[in-house]
């Protein structure tokens, strides 16, 4: 697994170092970035650490839209983005939905992506690697990152989840039978999907939401869950290390 927690100030985030060293600096982080989300002073003090000139955060629908966001393009609403411009980072929230990071290393383009089990049932991961495709991004150069989620071990759903896979033409071998109750291994079925694409390279972090109290909000566990931020930006040349940043 390439992932290593990472600890900047106050955050902490599982990332692949090896990506950041090719100028993709993403992360999934843990509990610690809710403050992000609430907090207009800690996000200032965020995109300051990692050299950020814009933050883009959806109202998101639990659908499918993937917006690319060049020149000019600010959506307020979707469950997927992609970014070309440096120094643009682009966010999603969850709290055992699945996040997703696509990326392809010397090509300027990389998603996040918000699949919960309504998104996977609309294939979102299918429509992120289109719109890279229309970027000229082979799904063969792409290397996906599948972030902390809810796992199979907790993830028991309904009739109408496993339906709306069905119809979705999703593999049924995503569904675990015990005791009586079906159980959704939603990584696996994002897997798939992704392979279906052509996506080769998938790394899985393999950490379940629900499980993992100490360092992931739960919406299924917690009364009242906070939200954790999947993040991703293309370095910008000038930016990526200049300190002078956090005072500008
Ligand atoms: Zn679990």
């Amino acid at each position: 697994m390439p992932f290593e927690l990472k600890t900047i100030g106050d955050w902490s985030y599982y990332h692949d170092p090896g990506l950041e060293k090719m100028g993709i600096a993403h992360g999934f982080m843990t509990r610690t970035s809710d403050a992000i989300l609430r907090d207009a002073g800690r996000r200032a003090a965020f995109m300051a650490a990692l050299g950020a000139k814009e933050m883009i955060v959806l109202d998101q629908e639990h659908g499918d839209a993937v917006h690319v966001i060049a020149a000019g393009e600010r959506p307020l609403t979707g469950d997927g983005l992609v970014v070309v411009e440096p120094c643009v980072i682009g966010v999603i929230k969850t709290a055992d939905c699945l996040p997703v990071i696509l990326c392809a290393p010397g090509q300027p383009a990389c998603a996040v992506v918000h699949a919960g089990w309504r998104g996977t049932a609309q294939l979102i991961v299918h429509k992120a690697v289109a719109a890279m495709a229309g970027l000229g991004v082979a799904a063969s150069s792409i290397r996906a990152l599948i972030g902390p989620g809810i796992g199979l071990c907790c993830y028991n759903v309904g009739e109408d989840v496993r339906t709306a896979f069905g119809a979705a033409g999703i593999d049924d071998g995503v569904f675990t039978e015990r005791d009586g109750l079906s159980f959704l291994d939603l990584k696996e079925a994002n897997r798939r999907i992704l392979i279906a694409e052509g996506v080769r390279h998938i790394d899985d972090a393999g950490l379940c939401t629900s499980c993992r109290r100490d360092l992931f909000f739960s919406a299924r566990r917690d009364a009242r869950a906070g939200r954790q931020i999947t993040f991703a930006l293309i370095k910008g040349q000038a930016t990526a290390h200049a300190p002078d940043r956090e005072t500008a």
